[in-house]
């Protein structure tokens, strides 16, 4: 039931109540006066009377007296005037309409009045007064009145009540609609669907609202609330597009500083083949080789170039700029090609780099540049905490957790990737600290502080969360856990 209609029928049922109270006072009110007057009368006329039936029954005229009542009775054609023996026996012509209990009252000199029903059937108010004539009888002039006015003016005062109370309910319940529909009931849908439209993430005010009632008010406040909101939201965009650019600069120039890193291992990796260039070039060269043998060097100069386009190739495709994009992606095999990478710079330090845990389902909704380049950050740190001989292990495992309080979520299936060193570990003073942007243990220039800090955004913006265990002299692990269903990605959003 909606608000004008429910509006209306209280408007309807408390006109209603008004009516119906107000029509029964009048009535009550109306019967009251009405039978104050007929009684009024009965005892003015009784009383003038038995004056007179008395006068003359004292004068011995009994006839006379009789003969008086009747007259009386004549001339009052709306009242019917008795004379009545009390102690008349039912059936008698001077039996009283009243029972005689009820006519005791007369024999102490005092009226009686009784409503009751006459021959006919009609409804009648009758009054005794008594008549002093025979000490040893009770007598009484009954003088009745038909009630039947009384009861046609009851009739029509209720149906007139009852007419103007349908008039006046049927009259209000058409204004009353009308209006409910014009001021209420159409703008409380305008409102209704502008804050559905809000919802929905349309914050375009609605067409401006004139008027001073409290509905235009909250229009209006509506339209000035959907301009702030939509003014927040302008901010709140540009704000996370800069904090994007910002996050993406970070992680570059972190890329950058790793390509750095490995140059080292790479410039070690390709001086070999380029060796075996030069030397193969050089006997083409001076052109006394037969021409089979000189072939095979072009061969062998080949597949060199080949091998050192791929690391080179594999350099760049980590050093390039891009945006965060999450497809499924193996961990495994993303743990390889971040191994493959390394691999040169490992074999330089004399480290040994190995997968451990069994093949599972390890594909996860990521990004698998920016997992890479978390891997990156771990292995990298963990071949400059080994020293040479030294191992550094990568395990990939399922695991069912429940994420920590500051991640959120329930308990759940999650991978988990563990970069194990068996390096230098880290003091338990700098434990709390070397997620923390540019803290660092290196020397100027060896370190940037960083690379755990850009870890750390890249495995919350994956919904997951990275933990260090470590003990000096034994090693460190570093763990990323990313949840296997998707979780809300800030920067995606
Ligand atoms: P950076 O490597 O440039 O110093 P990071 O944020 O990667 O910056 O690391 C911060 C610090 O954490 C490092 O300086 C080092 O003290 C410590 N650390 C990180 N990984 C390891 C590890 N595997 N073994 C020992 N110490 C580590």
């Amino acid at each position: 039931m909606n608000l004008t209609t429910k509006f209306v029928l209280a408007l309807v049922l408390a006109t209603s109540a008004v009516l119906v109270v107000d029509g029964y006072v009048t009535v009550r009110q109306a019967v009251v006066f009405f039978e104050d007057d007929m009684r009024r009368q009965a005892e003015l006329t009784g009383r003038g009377l038995a004056d007179l039936v008395e006068d003359a029954w004292r004068l011995g005229n009994q006839e006379r007296a009789i003969k008086v009542v009747e007259e009386a009775h004549a001339e009052r054609p709306t009242m019917g005037i008795r004379w009545v023996w009390l102690d008349a026996s039912l059936g008698n012509s001077h039996a009283p309409v009243a029972p005689a209990e009820l006519l005791r009252p007369v024999s102490r000199g005092s009226e009686v009045f009784f409503k009751g029903l006459d021959a006919k059937g009609d409804k009648r108010l009758y009054a005794y007064v008594p008549v002093a004539v025979d000490p040893a009888r009770l007598a009484a002039l009954e003088i009745s009145q038909s009630l039947a006015p009384l009861n046609e003016y009851v009739r029509s005062t209720i149906l007139r009540t009852a007419l103007l109370a349908a008039l006046i309910l049927a009259l209000s319940t058409c204004l009353f609609l009308f209006l409910g529909v014009k001021m209420v009931a159409q703008p409380l849908q305008a409102l209704i669907e502008q804050t559905r439209r809000i919802g929905e993430g349309d914050l375009s005010p609605a067409p401006a609202v004139h008027g001073r009632d409290e509905l235009a008010k909250l229009a209006r406040a509506l339209n000035a609330m959907c301009v702030q909101l939509a003014q927040a939201l302008e901010r709140a965009r540009t704000e996370t597009d800069a904090r994007m650019a910002a996050t993406e600069q970070l992680r570059h120039a972190d890329r950058l500083h790793t390509v750095g890193r490995l140059a080292s291992g790479v410039a070690h990796e390709i001086g070999t083949p380029l060796n075996v260039i030069s030397i193969r070039a050089g006997q083409i060269a001076r052109g006394d080789l037969p021409s089979q043998e000189a072939s095979e060097c072009a061969n062998i100069i080949v597949a060199q170039v080949k091998r050192i386009t791929t690391i080179v190739r594999g350099l760049l495709d980590f050093s390039r700029r891009r945006r965060l994009s999450r497809t499924p992606s193996s961990l495994r095999a993303i743990v390889r090609q971040s191994l493959d990478l390394l691999e040169p710079l490992a074999k330089k330090s004399r480290i040994s780099l190995s997968v451990a845990g069994e093949e599972m389902p390890d594909v996860a909704h990521v990004d698998a540049d920016l997992v890479q380049q978390l891997l990156m950050n771990l292995l990298m740190n963990a071949l400059q905490a080994t020293p040479e001989g030294g191992r550094v292990e990568v395990a990939v495992l399922r695991e069912r957790v429940r994420p920590p309080v500051d991640v959120g979520g329930s308990e759940g299936e999650h991978l988990c990737v563990q970069v194990r060193d068996n390096g230098a570990g880290i003091p338990a003073e700098n434990i709390p600290h070397v997620f923390e942007p540019f803290f660092t243990t290196k020397d100027v220039g060896e370190g940037t502080g960083l690379g755990l800090s850009v870890a750390y955004g890249i495995v919350r913006d994956h919904g997951g969360w990275i933990d260090v265990t470590s003990r000096i002299g034994e090693g460190t692990c570093f763990s990323v856990h990313l949840p296997l269903e998707d979780r809300p990605c800030p920067q995606e959003s």
